[in-house]
C-alpha cells in the first residue's frame, strides 16, 4: 500500500517559501515518491517526469540497482576523504576511464565542480605543456551558454539574471557564437594564447539549440590544428540522453576533456567527473586541486552501477528510437497547431518552440496545464518547452505522452 505524505503540498510549499531562499521558480507540483518515468505528488496523483530533473535521471527514478548499490556501499564505508584509498573509487575510475575512452578520470561532485575543474586542468596545461606566458591563458566559450553557477562560470554567461550583481567577474575568457566556425576559426588566429575551447554538443539551457551537423568535428580540427583543447561538456548531453552515450560520438568527435555529471549518478547522489588522456591529466599533482566528498565509495559505487544500467539496458539506442518517434510524431501535429512552430532535438533532449513573445506567459500556463493532465516538464529561455524523459520510457508510454501533451496544446488554441 502506498504511504501517502504527512504533509499537503499547500503547507509544503508554504514552508520553503518562508524558510527557503527563493533561487527558484517551481511548478506548484509537491513530490513525494518516483519510480522509473513516473513522479506521484502528495495526494498519490501520479505524472510522467518529462524533466528527468535536468537530465539527471536517465536510468528513471529509483532505479533497483543503483539505490541497492547505493545502500549496500552505505551500510559499508561512506566517506574517508582522499587522504586515505578506498576499495571502490579505482575500480570506477577504470571502469568510467574505459567506457569512455581516456586514460585518466578526476572524480568530483556537481556538474558546476567538475567544469571548474576542467579550466583549471586546461589552463595548468596550457603553461606547463603549450607554453604560454604566465596569467595569459585565454579559454574560448560560447554565446548562451549554460556551464553552472559558480563566480567564475558565470563571468562568461551571457544571461542577466545569472551574472547582475555577483562581480568582479573572473577574466580569461572569450566569447563566441555558438555553431559559428567562422568566429572560432578567427579568434585561434588571431591570438596566440588561447588554451581551450568549452562547449555544450547541444546548449540545453539555452533551449535545447542543436548546431548545424558536423560543427563539432570541424571545431575539434580547428583546435587541433591550433594546439587548444577541446573541452566537452556533457554534464546534460552525455550517459545517453541524445541516443549515444555521448552527444559528440554522433559526430565521432573525441574530446580533450569530457565533462560528465548528472546522470553518471541517475539521480541518486552528486557524482561528476573530467575524463583526459595522461598528457593532460598528467599536470595535476597532488595539492593542485580536490574535494573532501570528490571520489567516496558511495558516489564510486553508485556511479558504477549507473553506467551499468545504461549498458544492460541499452538505454542510447532505446533514447535514439524513441526521439526520432517524438520529432515525428510532434512534426505532424505542428501544421495543425498555431502555437506550436517548431520541435528540435536529438534522443529524448527535444524541446518545442511556442509560437507568442518571450515574455509572455504562454509556456509557463502550457506546463501548468500539462500538469493538470499528469505530465511535468518546464519551460527554459523564453517561450520554449524541454522535453526530456527518463531514457527507460517504454513506446505506449511515450504514446500516451505525445497524446497528454497534443491534446493539452489544442486546449490553447484560439
Ligand atoms: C546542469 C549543468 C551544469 C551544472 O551542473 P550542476 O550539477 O548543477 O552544478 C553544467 N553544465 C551543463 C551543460 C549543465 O546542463
Amino acid at each position: 500500500m502506498t504511504v501517502v505524505s504527512s504533509i499537503t503540498s499547500k503547507d509544503a510549499i508554504a514552508l520553503e517559501d518562508k524558510y527557503g531562499a527563493h533561487n527558484y521558480h517551481p511548478l506548484p507540483v509537491v513530490l513525494h515518491r518516483g519510480d522509473g518515468v513516473y513522479v506521484w505528488d502528495v495526494d498519490d496523483k501520479r505524472y510522467y517526469d518529462f524533466l528527468s530533473a535536468y537530465s539527471a535521471v536517465n536510468q528513471g527514478h529509483c532505479h533497483p540497482k543503483i539505490v541497492n548499490a547505493m545502500i549496500k556501499q552505505a551500510q559499508t564505508l561512506t566517506l574517508t576523504s582522499r587522504a586515505f584509498h578506498n576499495d571502490v573509487l579505482g575500480k570506477f575510475e577504470k571502469y568510467a576511464s574505459e567506457t569512455f575512452g581516456f586514460d585518466k578520470l578526476l572524480p568530483m561532485n556537481t556538474g558546476a565542480e567538475a567544469v571548474e575543474t576542467a579550466l583549471k586542468v586546461c589552463r595548468k596545461w596550457a603553461y606547463e605543456k603549450k607554453g604560454i606566458a604566465e596569467n595569459k591563458a585565454q579559454i574560448v566559450v560560447c554565446e548562451n551558454n549554460f556551464h553552472g553557477r559558480t563566480t567564475t562560470i558565470i563571468s562568461f554567461s551571457n544571461d542577466p539574471v545569472a551574472r547582475e550583481n555577483f562581480g568582479p567577474y573572473t577574466n580569461g575568457f572569450i566569447k563566441i557564437e555558438y555553431n559559428n566556425l567562422q568566429a572560432l576559426q578567427e579568434v585561434l588566429e588571431n591570438d596566440t594564447n588561447i588554451a581551450g575551447f568549452l562547449v555544450e554538443p547541444i546548449q540545453g539551457e539555452a533551449g535545447v539549440y542543436v548546431p548545424s551537423e558536423g560543427y563539432l568535428k570541424k571545431a575539434k580540427a580547428l583546435c587541433e590544428k591550433h594546439n587548444v583543447l577541446f573541452i566537452a561538456d556533457e554534464v546534460q548531453t552525455g550517459i545517453a540522453r541524445t541516443g549515444r552515450l555521448l552527444a559528440v560520438d554522433h559526430e565521432d568527435v573525441k574530446p580533450d576533456i569530457l565533462i560528465l555529471g548528472k546522470a553518471l549518478s541517475g539521480g541518486a547522489y552528486p557524482v561528476s567527473a573530467v575524463l583526459a588522456d595522461d598528457a593532460i591529466m598528467g599536470v595535476i599533482r597532488p595539492g593542485n586541486h580536490g574535494s573532501t566528498f570528490g571520489g567516496n565509495p558511495i558516489a564510486a559505487a553508485v556511479a558504477m552501477a549507473a553506467l551499468e544500467v545504461v549498458k544492460d539496458e541499452n538505454l542510447a539506442k532505446n533514447a535514439m528510437e524513441l526521439g526520432e518517434i517524438f520529432r515525428d510524431e510532434l512534426n505532424k501535429f505542428i501544421p495543425t497547431s498555431s502555437l506550436v512552430s517548431k520541435v528540435r532535438g536529438k534522443g529524448l533532449l527535444n524541446a518545442i518552440l511556442i509560437n507568442d513573445t518571450e515574455d509572455s506567459s504562454t509556456a509557463w500556463d502550457i506546463c501548468m496545464a500539462l500538469m493538470e493532465n499528469g505530465l511535468l516538464a518546464k519551460p527554459t529561455h523564453g517561450n520554449i518547452i524541454r522535453f526530456a524523459p527518463p531514457l527507460v520510457m517504454t513506446k505506449p508510454q511515450l504514446m500516451d505522452c505525445i497524446s497528454i501533451i497534443t491534446t493539452t496544446l489544442k486546449q490553447f488554441e484560439k
